[in-house]
């Protein structure tokens, strides 16, 4: 595959852009990212003007792919051509806003900011203005963008900024611990209860090789929560509009947080965030509350038209059976493959969402008839249950390099384009079909 342009784009890069990327992630090629020309349906053309089926999606927003249904692109362009925005109120804020109120119990009022790092800034604010408290307990392994507050690494008892430019003194308001783990939580609890503003988790871990919450975990983060008036915040910047559809991954679980974070497929691809929850809370920020939070850019009317007329193309159509039927495809199809060839691997993900984790213990020798078959499940009757990553450490123990740097190019080689390393998710978008599928299952054949 001839890959000069992207070369010499990437020596251009290099001397103006840091790493020669605007997003740390996006530099994980090696030896260079491939740069991208324009995308076709569910697959992208490279700047060398080669064709793959691209299961990045742009690491989430684009539930329907590259190209637009002509509802969603006419009102971008709509909206774009009346003049970009304004600084002042527009009709369409309240059209997504009231769409969101609408399918997702959990919210009845929302603020519309420009990321969903944005978004969970705002949200650990909002928490602490409200509760008076200023510790928040966050995921080892889970990512709510790139802000102070989460940006830690370490456990409850040695938290570290996991960036230079964090002052220890951020690191100190916030308390890592493993996804899954009561007792762990339970324990920071008893020791910091009075202080504790939120926990703010994914719901499903979508950041670090996708790990799926254990069967009564949601439900024991609500309780343990609410007995300490402490917020429980849902970052669904990945899962929302993905996972159980328009209700999103709460409404999968039964759980009702007091805030949600929103981003990615709100704003129908182009930059967004949001927080959502309880009108009581919402009302806190200002020019209701005290909370401050503002933004210029805030409820963008091009990102406001995209995210809505999106949500309604999806509530008017097949497009969750379509995403989570090539989903199941796909993730069945990987459980035969890593069955076969390589038992140790794990099978992840749900919904739109899958990845093959490899992990370096596997079930051991017996049957694996009863083992979760699309995606793993956390179910304690399969027979890969002792080896199947339950918290971020355990994705992070597999075997990322050969990952990156042998499995993701023999991918790239049978023009398959996974995301850039073993810990971000693929998706599946509305544009894909099950050749793309089929297509993509060969390919792990061959490289797995
Ligand atoms: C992508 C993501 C973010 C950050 O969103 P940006 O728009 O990249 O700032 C936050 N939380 C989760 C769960 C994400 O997946």
């Amino acid at each position: 595959m001839n890959d000069e342009t992207s070369r010499e784009l990437y020596d251009r890069a290099l001397s103006v852009l840091p790493g020669g990327v605007n997003s740390a992630v996006r530099a994980a090629i090696e030896p260079y990212p491939f740069f991208v020309q324009k995308g076709d349906g569910g697959h992208i053309i490279d700047a060398d003007g080669n064709r793959h089926i691209d299961w990045v999606m742009g690491l989430g927003p684009l539930l329907l792919g590259h190209d637009l249904p002509e509802s969603v692109r006419a009102a971008i362009q709509r909206k774009a051509s009346e003049g970009p925005m304004y600084g002042m109120p527009t009709e369409i804020e309240i059209d997504l806003a009231e769409f969101v109120v609408r399918h997702v119990p959990s919210v009845e009022k929302i603020r519309f900011v420009n990321s969903g790092t944005e978004a969970t800034v705002s949200a650990v604010r909002l928490a602490r203005g409200t509760t008076g408290r200023n510790k928040i307990v966050v995921m080892q392994g889970g990512y709510h963008g790139a802000q102070e507050s989460t940006l830690v690494e370490g456990d409850h008892e040695h938290a570290k900024p996991s960036s230079a430019g964090i002052p220890q003194s951020f690191a100190q308001h916030t308390i890592p611990v493993p996804f899954n783990d009561e007792e762990a939580m339970a324990e920071v609890f008893e020791a910091h209860g009075e202080d504790i503003a939120a926990v703010l988790t994914e719901p499903i871990l979508g950041n670090y090789g996708i790990v799926y919450p254990e069967e009564g975990y949601h439900e024991f983060l609500r309780e343990v929560t609410r007995e300490h008036g402490a917020l429980l915040i849902f970052d669904e910047v990945i899962t929302g509009f993905r996972v159980g559809g328009l209700g999103c991954a709460q409404s999968e679980f039964g759980i009702t947080p007091d805030l949600t974070t929103f981003g990615k497929i709100v704003g129908g691809g182009f930059p967004v965030g949001a927080i959502g929850g309880r009108a009581e809370l919402i009302e806190q920020f200002a020019p209701s509350g005290d909370v401050f939070q503002a933004g210029t850019f805030s409820g963008h009317p091009v990102t406001m038209a995209a995210g809505l007329e999106t949500l309604q193309f999806a509530a008017e159509n097949d497009v969750y059976a379509h995403v989570n039927g090539l989903g199941s495809e796909l993730r069945e199809g990987l459980t035969e493959i890593v069955a076969d060839q390589a038992p140790n691997y794990t099978v992840t993900g749900t919904d739109s969402m899958f990845k093959v984790i490899f992990t370096r213990e596997g079930p051991g020798a017996g049957s694996l008839e009863e083992q979760c078959n699309d995606g793993c499940r956390q179910r304690p009757t399969c027979p890969r249950y002792d080896s199947c990553p339950k918290t971020g450490a355990d994705v992070k123990a597999a075997e990322t390099d050969r990952w990156r740097r042998i499995f993701w190019g023999q991918m790239k080689e049978q023009g398959v384009v996974l995301s850039q390393n073993q810990f971000e998710c693929q998706f599946v978008s509305y544009a894909h079909t099950d050749e793309d599928v089929e297509q993509t299952l060969e390919a792990y054949k061959h490289a797995v």
